[in-house]
Formats: C-alpha cells, structure tokens, sequence
C-alpha cells in the first residue's frame, strides 16, 4: 500500500537495480542438482569439491550478486533411455545420444542429483529462485547424509565424497538464521498489507521489522487520506530485514503475495493502482472479505508447496474484530 501525494519517502524515486541477472528476461543459470550441496560445503570451507571450485564459482558469484537469481536445476534423467538398449538389447544401428560412455559411468552424482530433486520436490530442469532453492533444501537436508554419503563407503562403484563427514555443509545449512518459523514471526505478520495492519491492530508502538503500525495509525488519525492499493511490495517494508530496495523484492513471500494481493483486490473490485480514502477502503474489505482464512490461509488451509505455504495467522479472528470497531472504517459494517 502507498500513500497517494503525501510523504512517500524516497519510494518514487527508486528503480530497480537492472543488473544482468535481474533482468525479467534474464535466462536462468542452469546447474547440476548437487552442485548446490557442493557449493555450500566451498562456502564452509572445502577446497577442493569433486566437481572443482571453479565448476561452483559462477553460481556463487551469481548468488552473491542476487539472492533471488533463477536457477534451472539439472540432472541426468534422459540417460537411462539409451541406457537400457545399450546394456540388454543391443543398440543396433542406433547412435548413442552425446557423451554418453562419461554420462553413463557417472551414476554416483546422477543419483545425488535425483536424491536433490526428490527433496526439493521438483523434476529435474526445473526453474526455482536461488533463495527458494536453499531454503527448502537447508529444511529438508539439514546434513549431506543420504545424499554424498554411501551405504556401501568402501565400495568402489558408489564410493562416497570424501568430505561428506566433514561438516562443511552442516555449518552453512544449520547456522542459517531465518528458518521457516522465525520467517514467520518477522516477514509474514507483515505481509499482504491491508489486512495485515489489522492483524497488528493490538500493538501501539512501532515495530522494528515493518510500518504496519505507522500506517495504521495514520489512517486512523486522518480516515480520509487517499490511499493507493498496490501489488508487492510497498511502503510497509522498507524497514524489514528482508526487503531488498535495490529490486523492490520481499525474498520469502515474493511469489505468495502477489497472488493474495490480486485475490484480496477481486474481492474489492479494485484494479492494481487503484486509490481512495482509507475510511471507504476498509468499509469495502469489511463487506465484502469474510475472514482472513479466505485469503490468507487460501480458503481451505492448503499447503501446496513452502513458496504458497498459508500465512501463520491465517485462523485468527481479528479481521472479525476490526470489523465490529469499525477500525478506521469509522462505523460498524454490515458483514
Ligand atoms: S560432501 Fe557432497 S556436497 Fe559436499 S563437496 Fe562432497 S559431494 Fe559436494
Ligand atoms: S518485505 Fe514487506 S512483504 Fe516481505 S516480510 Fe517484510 S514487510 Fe512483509
Ligand atoms: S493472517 Fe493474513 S493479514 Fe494476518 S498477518 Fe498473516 S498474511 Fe497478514
């Protein structure tokens, strides 16, 4: 939400930060499955990962430049086509696809590459941001253990990485400090931010990671200042920790809020730019947004995937209370 001709702060004269990575039209940087892991253990402290720092540098430039970068993650699934009629029926005239004896005989890293894919639940080429990437696989792999580890270590068809006992990966993955509930407890009270700021409406003082309260308070104080209801981002997070104004991106709640911003606009009947007094603006919401749970918690609570997860707060009732005080609205609605 930004407030229409009064003090926007330095929001209108921000431009996204364009560089070659952030571009919308920016082609994903591909990369082996694995190799994620991989470049986690350089950043603990490995030297000399079996694919080579030099293979990882790339990514790690790229995610360091933007943690947000799109990475299409790969692993070998085709082989196994050409795979079996080489091995048991004979290929006949058939060629062989590229490179395949050194495809074939890499089956260790082609089953990590898969064990990665299975715990990011996705199939191999698929596209995911980088910090969407690491935060669903540091939850699900806190250790390299099942993945660069063998059941069968002495074995010389499925040796395992000698650095996974070295808690290189450990170290990065479980000292990160926004797990999924701390994420909750600083970004998503904040987000989607016209019924956020009720979901704060008990809290007087301003709070160290958003606005939601200065703006609260401003509507109240003057109901009929014009306010302009947008998509994304807007003049709440400036001072989260986890907005970044060089790209006017929130990492975790990026892809979420946009659809819960469009699904709360519907439900106004407001197009995305709209403007009008805060009073009419929560008069509106009061009458026609039933609960929180209808677009916060997707109607039915449902969970699909961690980038779509359903806010923390998504039962609670204080949409219902606002609405009986008429919060800002100056008046109870007809619900
Ligand atoms: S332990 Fe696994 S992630 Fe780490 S360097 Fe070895 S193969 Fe890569
Ligand atoms: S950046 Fe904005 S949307 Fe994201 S968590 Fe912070 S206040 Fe919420
Ligand atoms: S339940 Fe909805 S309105 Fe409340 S903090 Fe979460 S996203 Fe915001």
């Amino acid at each position: 939400m930004s407030e229409n001709g009064g003090n926007v702060g330095e929001r209108s004269q921000q431009r996204m930060s364009g560089s070659e990575l952030t571009r919308p039209d920016a082609e994903p940087i591909e990369v082996q499955a694995h190799h994620l892991l991989c470049a986690v253990c350089v950043r603990g402290g490995c030297e000399d990962p079996p694919c080579g720092k030099e293979t990882l540098q790339p990514l790690l430039d790229a995610m360091w430049e933007y943690p947000y970068v799109a990475l299409k993650i790969t692993a070998d699934l085709d082989l196994n086509r050409a795979h079996y009629f080489d091995v048991y029926e004979g290929r006949g005239e058939n060629e062989l696809p590229e490179n395949f004896e050194q495809r074939a005989a890499d089956h260790v890293d082609r089953r990590k590459d898969l064990e990665v894919c299975r715990l990011l639940g996705i199939a191999p080429n698929t596209v995911l941001p980088a910090f969407w990437a690491y935060r669903i696989l540091f939850e699900r792999a806190p250790t390299v253990e099942g993945i660069c580890t063998s059941t069968m270590p002495g074995s010389a068809d499925w040796p395992q990485c000698p650095h996974a006992g070295a808690g290189y990966f450990e170290k990065v993955a479980q000292a990160q400090n926004l797990n999924p509930e701390e994420q909750v407890a600083l970004g998503e009270p904040a987000n989607q931010h016209l019924l956020c700021i009720l979901c704060t409406a008990d809290k007087q003082e301003p709070l160290v990671e958003d606005n939601l309260v200065e703006l609260r308070k401003r509507m109240e104080q003057e109901p009929d200042i014009p306010v302009t209801v947008t998509e994304g981002c807007c003049m709440v997070c400036d001072c989260c920790n986890v907005y970044d104004p060089d790209e006017h991106i929130c990492y975790p709640v990026h892809i979420k809020n946009q659809l819960r911003d469009l699904n709360i606009l519907e439900k106004l009947d407001l197009a995305p730019g709209a403007t009008l007094p805060a009073r009419e603006l929560y008069a509106r919401i009061y009458e026609r947004i039933g609960s929180l749970a209808e677009v916060c918690g997707w109607g039915d609570g449902s969970n699909t995937a961690p980038f779509w997860a359903p806010c923390g707060g998504w039962q609670g009732d204080q949409l219902e209370s606002a609405r009986e005080a008429g919060l800002i609205s100056g008046g109870k609605a007809d619900s």
